[in-house]
């Protein structure tokens, strides 16, 4: 979002005529700054050869695969649903990795019918794997290097505690079941947080990834996942994309010269691709003083962005209705019977019930975790491509609640 002529713009287009024109409230992304962000990513590793794999839990809709397609991008799937809306998407099963974590083997052996790459990353559905596949079909391995990376526990991936990978401990193990079934390993993966800013962890994961790939011959990729954090509060540092790539480029060569065969790198961005292209518009229906605080009250909650309650998440807050209004500390919260506060203290220009307030930085787990609850619909999203908007997603309706119910007489 810009503000242009003091009005707030998305792609060019104002943000208010957006919610005149598709109500409130609404996701509203914008391809120039996806296309910015990817295009940023692609130079800084451009010293070596990478593919970038978008992981699409972050926003799935199909309009903004199809154009993150076109930018040259593969998807990274975590659900045979999302290796599906990839396909429709345009995506083919080669272009596709599909990264699970605790699914049945009957999931896992449907991925493989579809044709994607695949990432295991336990030993058990490793075993599972070998007795079936044996060799056939090529097998990247996510590793838990067991270092504490991301912006908070909550959303850390590759530490000793978490659920994700095989451990670096259980190397012999591994080697083992490898060993057993000739499974072909051809790369190993590490995802360790969310929202890294620190060169040195991701450089340090990629190390003890590199010391693991030692172990398989067949190496061909280095998956180092994704987590590059970008800004959300004013003055916050983005991950230094330049520099890490950079790095990570010469490290890599000089173990493709190792190997005496190029070692290609994976990148897995969410966040860093989307995250600031979204922007999330709600209507303040409510702005009520009480002994403590002034609340403004907003036609949204937890239903929709739920990413302040569940992580603490800084969401970046602007009342785009009255920009010269005076500054005003408020605590801004949803409508859902639950303590669904986006912000506790947020100093914004004087919020007037009917003011339209934005969001930053909602572009990434903001519609995906989304959710129906106290019976209230899914917002609409909108994306805006060359100055003009479309509709991407119809706002849900009572319809899309009672849908799948079965009323049953007792
Ligand atoms: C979620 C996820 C990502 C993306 O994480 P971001 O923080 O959004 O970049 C990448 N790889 C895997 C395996 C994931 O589960």
């Amino acid at each position: 979002m810009e503000l242009v002529n003091n009005r707030y713009t998305i792609g060019g287009v104002d943000a208010l005529s957006l919610v005149e024109e598709f109500g409130a409230p609404i996701y509203v992304y914008d391809t120039a700054i996806i296309r910015r962000q990817y295009e940023m990513l692609d130079t800084a590793f451009s010293g070596v050869r990478h593919k970038i794999k978008y992981a699409c839990k972050a926003l799935n809709n199909i309009s903004i695969l199809k154009f993150i397609r076109s930018l040259g991008a593969g998807l990274d799937a975590v659900s045979l649903n999302e290796i599906h809306l990839a396909m429709q998407a345009g995506f083919t099963s080669q272009e596709i990795m599909y990264t699970p974590n605790c699914v049945s083997f009957e999931e896992l052996k449907q991925a493989v019918a579809l044709g994607v790459a695949m990432n295991i990353d336990n030993l058990p559905l490793l075993e599972q794997f070998g007795k079936e596949y044996g060799g056939s079909i090529p097998l990247c391995i996510r590793i838990n290097p067991h270092i504490m990376a991301g912006g908070n526990l909550k959303i850390s991936t590759g530490h000793v505690d978490s659920k994700f990978g095989v451990s670096v401990h259980q190397l012999e193990e591994l080697l083992a079941v490898v060993e057993a079934h000739s499974i072909n390993v051809v790369a190993v993966h590490m995802h360790t947080g969310s929202e890294i800013a620190d060169a040195e962890i991701i450089l340090k994961g990629a190390e003890i990834l590199i010391e693991m790939a030692r172990n398989f011959p067949n190496l061909q990729y280095l998956d180092f996942g994704g987590g590059m954090k970008v800004a959300y509060k004013p003055g916050d540092k983005a991950v230094p994309t330049l520099d890490i790539g950079a790095k990570l480029a010469e490290r890599v060569n000089e173990f493709s010269k190792e190997r005496g065969r190029e070692i290609e790198v994976w990148l897995e961005p969410g966040k860093f691709l989307v995250s600031e292209a979204g922007t999330f518009l709600v209507r303040t229906n409510v702005v009520k003083r009480t002994p403590a605080r002034t609340f403004a009250g907003v036609d949204s909650g937890l239903n929709h962005l739920i990413r302040p309650m569940f992580y603490d998440a800084y969401h970046h807050i602007a009342n785009i209705s009255n920009l010269t209004g005076t500054q005003q500390q408020y605590t801004v919260c949803g409508y859902i019977c639950e303590t669904d506060n986006f912000a506790w203290d947020r100093d914004l220009a004087e919020v007037r019930e009917g003011d339209v307030l934005a969001f930053h930085n909602a572009g990434a787990y903001g519609f995906t975790m989304s959710s129906q609850y106290n019976a209230r619909p899914r917002p609409a999203e909108v994306l805006v491509h060359n100055g003009k908007a479309h509709l991407i997603r119809t706002r849900e309706t009572l319809e899309d609640i009672l849908r799948n119910q079965i009323v049953v007489e007792l």
